[in-house]
């Protein structure tokens, strides 16, 4: 260190840094040095321990930094149907005989989101677009673990309860508790914590909303600016359903109230027409492409066909795991079997599950690489893997190999949210412990008894 040296307040060292900037820097031995909120300098060890006098420095030997991971679609109440619905093969909304967003306490939706949250951390992922009933508890439990999140409500109109059995009922009153939801949400909690916490408007699906609410949106969302979250081509039966009300295919019908846009983040994107391809693409959307959830499904999106067509492509989860890198993993395995070749590299899918995410949710100067002036938002994952060796070029091992359990350090806006794999601002057990607690009571009123 210098005479000249400057203060910061944090200096992350590593074996390696991957910046995953413009020119794919990968620094062996890199370091990065962070004051504030911010990334201050990124560069070889060497050369910033002399250019930098930190407050706290965190020794990364055996450890490689990455941008932190940025999950574009997920709702983390509904972990209280993993390992239960993998097998049946619809969404959760779509489903009798489990747990129901309505029948959720906001201490329920709390406690569900809390240990979704707290796995999405533990796998590295820094931003998550997460929305479902009582949205507030979800904006809550990110807040007090630490995650950078958009939060948004889950907003409809079609009865969940005659859904379930297969019946679309539009129901006024369901309509205005869920904008009230939203718009209370963004009363509350948008751009809580210098902007950790932001707040955007999700309309469920198309066949889950009537025009009327759909346009509603549309209206509240511009006043609102960032984007717009919702569910597209998903199920044959929201295709079926959208086009016996309205004569159009899902994307037709948003396209047509204005909705599908640069703005618009749609999920799923699965069965689609030829000329829904074309519009999709045409319209900029973004496609938050959930191969594990459709896989499970039995069901491919045409994600290349989309890309080439002119729409961006970003990573999610969607629930029922938080591990980004699986994600990504399962995207390549996913498009080969589509395409029946070769497509899609390791670099490409990183990029998907990062940048490109950051980009899509209006946060691609703030987060998705390390780069100076960017929010400090990194992670650490332990290259003493045997998982992880051997190291050649680093985005093949770690897209192909990695996993989110090798996942070790995350930090937020500066602050070290996750070390040595626990939660630095919550208990982690006591997180689980409460969302099984929640699940026993919801699932016996499913009829289902849980064996713990
Ligand atoms: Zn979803």
């Amino acid at each position: 260190m210098t005479e000249q040296a400057r203060p910061c307040d944090l200096l992350v060292t590593a074996d390696l840094v991957m910046t995953l900037d413009d020119k794919d820097r990968v620094l062996r031995n890199g370091a990065i040095a962070i004051a504030g909120r911010t990334i201050a300098d990124v560069g070889p060890a060497d050369v910033l321990a002399e250019r930098w006098r930190p407050i706290e420095t965190l020794d990364g030997r055996g450890r490689i930094a990455l941008p932190g991971l940025v999950n574009v679609h997920n709702h983390t109440p509904l972990m209280i149907t993993r390992g239960m619905i993998e097998d049946i093969g619809f969404a959760p909304m779509y489903t009798p005989g489990i747990p129901q967003g309505h029948w959720l306490s906001e201490d329920d939706a709390f406690a569900l989101s809390s240990l979704g949250m707290y796995e999405l951390l533990r796998a590295g992922c820094t931003t998550v677009v997460d929305y479902y009933r009582y949205p507030s508890s979800c904006a809550r439990a990110a807040a007090e673990i630490g995650l950078r999140a958009v939060i948004a409500g889950r907003v409809h109109d079609a009865d969940p309860a005659a859904l379930a059995t297969g019946r679309y009922e539009y129901s006024r009153a369901i309509g205005e508790r869920s904008l009230k939801e939203n718009a209370d949400l963004i009363e509350r909690w948008n751009g809580h914590d210098e902007g950790r916490i932001r707040c955007d408007w999700a309309p469920h699906a198309p066949d889950t909303c009537s025009d009327d609410l759909l346009r509603e949106v549309k209206k509240l969302a511009d006043a609102h600016g960032g984007n717009v979250h919702t569910h597209l081509s998903q199920l044959p039966v929201e295709v079926e359903a959208v086009e016996e009300r309205t004569g159009l295919t899902p994307p037709q019908l948003l396209d047509k109230l204005g909705l599908l846009n640069d703005r618009l983040i749609a999920a799923h994107c699965i069965h689609l027409e030829r000329s829904d391809i074309e519009l999709c693409g045409r319209s900029g959307l973004t496609v938050a492409h959930a191969p594990i959830g459709n896989a499970k499904g039995g069901r491919i999106a045409p994600i290349m066909e989309l890309r080439e067509a002119g729409a961006r492509i970003a990573l999610c989860t969607d629930t029922f795991s938080g591990d980004l890198i699986e994600a990504m993993r399962w995207s390549i395995a996913m498009q080969r079997i589509n395409r029946q070749g070769n497509v899609l590299d390791a670099r490409t899918a990183l990029g998907w599950g990062t940048r490109d995410g950051a980009e899509a949710i209006g946060m691609g100067d703030s987060v998705g690489s390390l780069e100076v002036g960017k929010r400090a938002d990194l992670i650490l994952l332990n290259n003493r893997s045997p998982s992880l060796a051997p190291m050649v070029d680093g985005f093949g091992v770690l897209v192909h190999s990695a996993s989110g359990h090798d996942v070790d350090t995350a930090i937020v806006d500066g602050r070290i949210v996750l070390s040595g794999g626990r939660l630095t601002l919550a208990d982690g057990d006591a997180i689980v412990a409460r969302a099984q607690s929640v699940a026993e009571t919801l699932w016996q009123r499913a009829g289902r008894q849980t064996i713990l």
